[in-house]
C-alpha cells in the first residue's frame, strides 16, 4: 500500500492493529460484494451491527463502552473504510461523527445513556437533519422550527439529502426554538418512529449508490422537552459535529485515492501493449508519479491534522484546508486511475470509477469545496466573501 514517506513506521500498536483489523473487514466482508451494492443502489444493512461489534461507531470517544483511541487511530478506520467505499465510510461518520459526538458533547446523562450503547453497538442507527431543500450551503436560514407546549415540543419542517434517514431510529434534528429569544438553533433527539415523521428515500442517484439517502417530513412532531439536547445553542451545535465529521473525510479520501492508485499501478503493470506492460511507457509513470505524490501530500495533511486535534490545537479552517484538498486529490486522481485502466475502467470490476462517482458526493457535502475556499478565504484576509 502506498506509504512513501513511510507514516508507518510512526504508528503504535493500537494504531496498526485498528487499521489492518479494518483493512481485513473490508477485503473479506465488504469488497468482494461493492460493485454490486453500488449497481443496485444498495448498502450492505447486514453490517451495520458488524460494523459496530468491530469498534467502528466513534471510537475516539469515551465512556458508554467506547473505546477511546487516538485520532490517528481513528483517522486510519475512515481510511481502510473510505478506500472501499465512501458510502461505508460515510455510514461510519454519519453514526460516529454526527450523531454520537453530539449526544456525547451536548446530551443529558439520560440521552447519553439512551443512545449512545445502542448506536456504538449497531443496535440502533441515527442520521443528522441539517439541509433544507432551500438552505443548503448556508444552513443557519434553516426554517424547520420547534416551538414549547408543555412539557413537549412540536416540530414542523422538512430536511434532505439525510444520509441513513430510511433506515435510522434516531434523527439529530437542527431546528430552530421559535418559542425562545432570539429562535436559537438548537438539536433535537427525534426518534423515527413518531407520529408525524415520515424518511422517504432519494433514489436515482448517480453518485454515492452504496448509502442510503433520504428526506426527513416532520409534520406536528411532538416529543418530550427531554429530548432536546441542552448543552448546546446556535450554529456552533451542527458545525462543531461538522469539524468532527470533516475531519474523518479528510483521512477517508485518501483512502480512496489510494485505492485508485493501488488499481491502476498493479493495472499498469499486467496489461500488456505494443508488446510489454504499459507501466513501461513515461506516460503512464509520469500519471503513476503524479498520482502518488498528489497522496502522498493529502496524507502528510491528514496525519498532521491529527496530531493537531490530538493536543487540543485544531481549528476548524485546518479542516477545511485539508477536507478540500484531500477531496479534491481523491476526486481528480480518481479520474486519471480511471483513465489508466482503459475500458476495463468504466466497469464495475474496477474500483476507480466508482470512487470517481462517489467524490461528486464528496466534493458537495461537508460543505462543497466552494464554501471550504470561503472558509480559507477568511482566515487569511479577514473578510467573509459568503454574501
Ligand atoms: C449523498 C448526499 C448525502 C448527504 N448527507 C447529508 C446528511 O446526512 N445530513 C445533512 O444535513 N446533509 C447531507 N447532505 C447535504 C449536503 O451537505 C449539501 O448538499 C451541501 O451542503 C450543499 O448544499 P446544496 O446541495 O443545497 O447546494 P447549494 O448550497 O445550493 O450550492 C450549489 C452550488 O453553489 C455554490 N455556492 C453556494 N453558496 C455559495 C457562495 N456563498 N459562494 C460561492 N458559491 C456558493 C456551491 O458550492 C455549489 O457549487 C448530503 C448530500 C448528498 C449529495
Amino acid at each position: 500500500m502506498l506509504d512513501y514517506v513511510g507514516l508507518e513506521s510512526d504508528l503504535g500498536e493500537e494504531e496498526r492493529l485498528i487499521r489492518d483489523t479494518a483493512r481485513r473487514f473490508v477485503e473479506e466482508r465488504v469488497r468482494p460484494d461493492i460493485g454490486d451494492h453500488f449497481q443496485e443502489g444498495t448498502f450492505p444493512t447486514e453490517l451495520i451491527e458488524e460494523m459496530g461489534e468491530m469498534g467502528f461507531y466513534a471510537p475516539n470517544l469515551d465512556g458508554y463502552g467506547l473505546p477511546n483511541v487516538s485520532e490517528t487511530a481513528y483517522g486510519l478506520l475512515m481510511q481502510e473504510l473510505e478506500a472501499c467505499d465512501s458510502g461505508l465510510r460515510s455510514m461510519a461518520s454519519v453514526q460516529g461523527a454526527l450523531v454520537m459526538y453530539p449526544i456525547h458533547a451536548f446530551g443529558s446523562d439520560e440521552q447519553k445513556e439512551r443512545w449512545l450503547p445502542a448506536l456504538g453497538e449497531g443496535e440502533a442507527v441515527g442520521c443528522f437533519g441539517l439541509t433544507e431543500p432551500e438552505h443548503g450551503s448556508n444552513p443557519s436560514a434553516m426554517e424547520t422550527t420547534a416551538e414549547a407546549d408543555g412539557d413537549e415540543y412540536v416540530l414542523n419542517g422538512s430536511k434532505t439529502w439525510i444520509t441513513n434517514s430510511p433506515i435510522a431510529d434516531v434523527a439529530v434534528v437542527w431546528a430552530r426554538e421559535s418559542s425562545a429569544e432570539g429562535t436559537p438553533v438548537r438539536g433535537f433527539l427525534v426518534e423515527t418512529d413518531r407520529d408525524g415523521v415520515t424518511t422517504a428515500a432519494i433514489h436515482d442517484k448517480l453518485s454515492l449508490r452504496a448509502s442510503i439517502t433520504g428526506e426527513i417530513s416532520l409534520q406536528n412532531v411532538r416529543i418530550p422537552a427531554e429530548n432536546r439536547l441542552p448543552g448546546v445553542e446556535g450554529m456552533k451545535g451542527p458545525l462543531s459535529c461538522l469539524t468532527q465529521a470533516r475531519f474523518g473525510i479528510a483521512w477517508g479520501a485518501v483512502g480512496a485515492a489510494r485505492d485508485c492508485f493501488e488499481q491502476a499501478r498493479e493495472y499498469a503493470l499486467d496489461r500488456d501493449q505494443f508488446g510489454g506492460p504499459i507501466a513501461r511507457f513515461q506516460l503512464q509513470q509520469e500519471k503513476l508519479a503524479e498520482m502518488a505524490t498528489e497522496i502522498t501530500t493529502a496524507q502528510l495533511l491528514a496525519y498532521r491534522l491529527a496530531e493537531l486535534k490530538e493536543r487540543g490545537d485544531l481549528r476548524p479552517q485546518h479542516v477545511s484546508m485539508a477536507k478540500r484538498n484531500n477531496v479534491r486529490t481523491a476526486r481528480d486522481q480518481s479520474r486519471v486511475a480511471r483513465e489508466m485502466l482503459g475500458g476495463n475502467g468504466i466497469t464495475t470490476d474496477y474500483s476507480p470509477m466508482r470512487h470517481m462517482a462517489n467524490m461528486e458526493t464528496v466534493y458537495t457535502y461537508e460543505g462543497t469545496h466552494d464554501i471550504h475556499s470561503l472558509i480559507l478565504g477568511e482566515d487569511l484576509t479577514g473578510i467573509a466573501a459568503f454574501e
